[in-house]
């Protein structure tokens, strides 16, 4: 089969369109015919390399992957070959405490497609069946827009941050996908949302997301204008993705008992802050990874509804992933890019 594959940590460069073998199939397993696989920030850290990580090579990226099933094992019930799917972009081990609680993104196993297993940038993956999820059959590129930014969004604002009805919120970098879904999760529990961007288009597009107010950061000092926004109070809520640059500063836009969450550091991990603000606003900062497959579930019957939607900047051909490696590193996309397989 054709797939993306790289030998060795570095640059886009490193990506390679070749022939690699297909994989083959255990017995509870299903092996999907990958039709739309879209790219996170992840993707950059994998093909980077981080430190204490060891990467089988060749290493096949992409952790949100929708396509048909192909072929399935013999123990395999319930999913049919022809069927149109989406796959729960995280591996676990499917019986220790964290797994039996629905948790399986507290799994001290816990992966991910694309990162130390195979992943999606390829013409077929083979997944265990517990991570098929079924799809209606119009929703292919969609759905692969869907798992990762979806699952993080949900958990980050939902389940650690508990935001409620009539809350305030600030989103860092509205264009990322974590921005553009957190912007709509954020309006759908009727909360006040401040969305941040780049440029004056992002923030067009924020705002057509449901964003009420918006910051243009390459302009404005973030904290000068949530404190304009919100009459000097601060925000309940701050949706921290951005890391080093924005970190102290989001902190400081937090109003009396307000939450930080984070669900990454895209600009670097050394977050400075002064820890006087932390007790004597009854602050919380709330680490979020992924979420729970069960939450995947939720988001999906919310997109299918019409509540939410995936936000797609564009659709390339697989063959184009070092190219759209490329276009993640610059920040120019907004939503998601997603290769077409
Ligand atoms: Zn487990």
């Amino acid at each position: 089969m054709k797939a993306i594959v790289f030998d060795q940590h570095g640059g886009p460069e490193v990506l390679q369109y070749r022939d690699v073998p297909t994989p083959v199939i255990a017995a509870n397993e299903v092996l999907v015919r990958v039709r739309a696989c879209a790219l996170n920030h992840l993707d950059l850290w994998v093909r980077r390399g981080l430190p204490g990580i060891k990467f089988q090579f060749p290493h096949i990226p992409g952790s949100d992957i929708a396509g048909e099933v192909a072929e399935v094992g013999n123990l395999v019930s319930d999913v049919k070959v022809g069927e149109c799917v989406m796959l729960a972009p995280g591996l676990s081990c499917g019986h220790c405490q964290a797994c039996a609680a629905g948790a399986d993104n507290r799994c001290r196993k816990y992966t991910l497609f694309g990162y130390l297993a195979d992943g999606g940038c390829a013409e077929y993956v083979k997944s265990p069946a517990a991570n098929i999820i079924p799809i209606p059959s119009t929703m292919k590129f969609e759905a692969a827009a869907i798992p990762v930014v979806f699952l993080t969004a949900w958990h980050m604002l939902i389940t650690r941050a508990q935001l409620q009805p009539g809350e305030q919120v600030l989103v860092l970098a509205a264009g990322s996908g974590v921005g553009s879904v957190a912007i709509q999760i954020a309006k759908l529990t009727g909360a006040r949302v401040i969305a941040t961007a780049s440029t004056d288009a992002k923030l067009a597009k924020a705002r057509e997301l449901g964003a009420d107010e918006v910051i243009n950061h390459s302009q404005k000092d973030i904290l000068e204008e949530v404190k304009r926004l919100t009459g000097k109070r601060g925000v309940d809520v701050v949706v921290e993705h951005v890391g080093e640059a924005t970190w102290a500063k989001s902190i400081l836009c937090l109003a009396q008992n307000g939450r930080l969450v984070t669900c990454g550091a895209t600009t670097g991990f050394d977050g400075k802050f002064d820890l006087r603000y932390l007790y004597s606003r009854n602050l919380s900062l709330l680490g979020s990874f992924m979420g729970s497959r069960s939450e995947l579930y939720t988001v999906l019957k919310l997109v299918i509804d019409g509540k939410l939607r995936p936000i797609i900047d564009r659709v390339l051909p697989l063959a184009e992933c070092a190219k759209a490696h490329e276009l993640l590193e610059k920040r120019e996309q907004f939503g998601k890019i997603v290769l077409k397989v």
